[in-house]
């Protein structure tokens, strides 16, 4: 049932057996670095090969076997993902435009994905809590799948966070902790935290969330009919959901589904956008900078190295667009239909700068009900 052959560090190349892996209480490398999941692809393409397969809707678990799940029968699914691909030609410029609104995720965000995948896997470990640190979202979708489970949540949130996102989580029944500091201040407190608390299992942006969030990339191509967009334009925070996507695209070509990957466009904003930098002067590394929050604000990205494959692989490009640009992006597809919170409308605002010929796919990532700064 599981087809996970192993866990391959981004930084030093290690790879890790999975068993050695999963007994960690922080999912990494030892040289500190985020793992990625490998599987056995010729196996996976046995079981999905099928047409009963091209054939059901897109949903989240539709994709099962591209995740490391031991019992499919023990899920957690509050019918996350299977989100619509939009299009709407007053929004688009030359060629097609899609948009892919995650806003009508159980929680309002793209976070319902993984963490569908993180509760099976907290219950598989048999924990009794989780806990992470989140600048909103995540806390919130987690919070609710864990409540939803039966668990307990323990949110630890840096100061900055805006009201509303607090009280989602703490609607939920969650235990929140407002952390004076930001983003990576209080994910080393999530991470102390399970380390002294071995019932707890620490979810955020480690393996299990990105294996999680590949479906988003999965139903995009499926939805297209298995044709493979151009490119695909990303808001990058952690770096999660970028990667994700791009191996997604990568894992359907494995299998023979697609022949192609699109170009992966990753859009951060100025004042935080160590992964725009990194690209843009041709590093290897990141180097953090200090933020002010919004839900991408991640001034030290967990997968900040598999952002930028992702965009590097894929012969992409890593774009900046100010506060103002994203709030006339929000402003933009609210008067067309689709609500969205500021770091939901990054991609579109990256979108309208750039020239991108072909079929693009703006990700919209969380509800406007969340964030609405500026709208009287
Ligand atoms: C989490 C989040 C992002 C960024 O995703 P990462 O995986 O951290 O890069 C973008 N938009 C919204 C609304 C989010 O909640």
């Amino acid at each position: 049932m599981v087809y996970v052959t192993g866990f391959k560090c981004f930084r030093c190349g290690r790879t890790h057996n999975p068993h050695e892996i999963e007994k960690l209480p922080i999912p990494r490398c030892e040289c500190g670095s985020a793992v990625d999941a490998v599987y056995d692809y010729k196996s996976i393409q046995k079981v999905i090969l099928r047409d009963e397969f091209m054939r059901t809707p897109p949903t989240h678990w539709k994709y099962w076997a591209f995740m490391p799940v031991k019992d499919l029968s023990k899920r957690i699914t509050m019918g996350e993902g299977g989100t619509p691909l939009l299009e709407n030609k007053r929004l688009s410029k030359d060629g097609r435009l899609f948009i892919k609104y995650e806003a009508v995720n159980p929680t309002g965000s793209f976070k319902d994905r993984g963490s569908s995948l993180e509760i099976a896997k907290a219950l598989e470990f048999k924990k009794h809590k989780v806990a992470l640190a989140s600048t909103g979202n995540m806390g919130a979708s987690m919070a609710a799948y864990a409540a939803f489970a039966g668990l307990e949540c323990k949110v630890f949130i840096p100061d900055i966070v805006g009201r509303e996102k607090i009280t989602q989580i703490k609607a939920y029944g969650a235990e929140t902790i407002i952390v004076e500091g930001d983003y990576s201040v209080a994910m080393k407190r999530a991470e102390e935290y399970v380390l002294s608390n071995s019932d707890s299992f620490l979810t955020g942006d480690y393996p299990w969330r990105s294996e999680g969030t590949k479906t988003v990339g999965f139903e995009i191509a499926d939805q297209l009919y298995w044709h493979v967009p151009d490119y695909v334009v990303v808001p990058v925070g952690n770096g999660t959901l970028i990667w994700s996507i791009y191996e997604a695209f990568r894992e359907l070509s494995l299998v023979g589904i697609t022949d192609k990957i699109p170009h992966i466009i990753g859009v951060q904003v100025e004042n935080c956008a160590p992964v725009v930098h990194a690209w843009e002067n041709g590093l290897s590394e990141i180097i953090p900078v200090r933020t002010i929050a919004t839900a991408i604000a991640c001034g030290d990205p967990i997968d900040g190295l598999a952002a930028l494959r992702a965009i590097r692989d894929s012969g992409g490009l890593a774009i900046k667009v100010s506060d103002g640009e994203a709030l006339s992006a929000r402003d933009t597809l609210a008067r067309n239909g689709i609500f969205v919170e500021p770091s939901g409308a990054v991609a579109y605002a990256g979108f309208l700068k750039k020239e991108l010929p072909g079929t693009v796919v703006c990700l919209a990532t969380g509800h406007g009900l969340k964030d609405m700064y500026g709208l009287a």
